[in-house]
């Protein structure tokens, strides 16, 4: 048995789509490939935000897809204790201050940003919360140290290396809400380690989130975990194929279809799969032999 550990980590936002099952397939593969386990965690931790059924109906149309998880579902829901544990600890080392600022102060604080853009936070509360402002969010501290990474060979601008400055490209970010829920980076970070991830497969969309969680790990004295971004698919309009875009869910009625189709976004085919069970079985040896497989350089 190897000591790989992949894992699929959806928030239940919406169902299971053309982009997010591209997601679970090649991190499916990757672990399958590696002789690895395989978890399946769902990331419940912002309730405003999600579709009442749509955990169940994304753990649903997995099964029917032939996606065997090695653990039972972990929700984050349940996790709250956890990350707690791990907030204190930022706040007893100093990492972590309160804020007061709101998105839009933050926007108003950068004229001409691009609308949309991920906004630098530009460190107002950094010295303490202005008088008679209430807590919004709680912030960590970042620094100007690069952060060093890379992506695995066939990843993420092919696995070359990349320096991320988090003052200069992000600020102090977000790890907690003060109206309650933990912030993704936080929660992401915390199960990783928990669970024993050594690779995180998923799509491209998260390369922007790949440096803070590094930063994040190293604070808290969590293993490094390798990473592989793969490309994410976009709709007619150029746009990432999302849930929040309205990204129509997978028609579970052709499981075949749908999921040759997500082999195809990755580049490859299999010969003629007539049940499930082949298609896995081609689809794990096809992926061993791609480039997708290479863990090093
Ligand atoms: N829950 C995140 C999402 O659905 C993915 C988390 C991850 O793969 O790191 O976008």
């Amino acid at each position: 048995m190897s000591n790989y550990v992949g894992r699929f980590a959806p928030s239940p936002t919406g169902p299971l789509h053309a982009g997010s099952l591209v997601a679970a397939l090649a991190s499916y593969l990757d672990a399958r490939a590696h002789d690895g386990r395989w978890l399946l965690r769902i990331e419940d931790l912002d309730p405003p935000r999600e579709i009442p059924g749509a955990a169940e109906a994304i753990i649903a149309d997995l099964a029917r897809l032939g996606f065997e998880a090695d653990a039972p579902v972990l929700f984050q829901s349940a996790r709250q204790g956890a990350y707690q544990e791990a907030f204190e600890r930022l706040q007893r080392a100093g990492r972590v201050y309160p804020c007061a600022c709101s998105r839009r102060e933050i926007a108003d604080s950068q004229p001409g940003s691009a609308p949309g853009a991920e906004l630098v936070y530009p460190g107002t509360c950094r010295a303490g919360l202005p008088a008679g402002r209430a807590v919004r969010s709680w912030r960590l501290r970042v620094t100007d140290e690069p952060i060093v990474w890379a992506d695995r060979p066939a990843g993420w601008d092919q696995g070359r290396t990349q320096q991320t400055v988090l003052a200069a490209e992000v600020g102090d970010f977000v790890v907690r809400r003060a109206d309650g829920p933990w912030a993704y980076q936080l929660a992401v970070v915390v199960d990783d380690a928990w669970q024993g991830i050594s690779d995180i497969v998923r799509g491209a969309d998260l390369v922007g989130s790949t440096a803070r969680q590094i930063h994040l790990r190293g604070l808290l004295g969590y293993p490094a975990i390798r990473t592989l971004h793969v490309p994410v698919v976009l709709a007619g309009d150029g746009q990432k194929l999302s849930k929040q875009t309205g990204a129509r869910a997978i028609s579970t009625a052709d499981p075949l279809a749908a999921l040759k189709n997500a082999l195809a976004h990755l580049g490859l085919s299999v010969p003629n799969p007539v049940t499930i069970g082949q298609f896995w079985r081609q689809a794990i040896m096809r992926w061993r032999d791609s480039a997708w497989a290479q863990a090093e350089q």
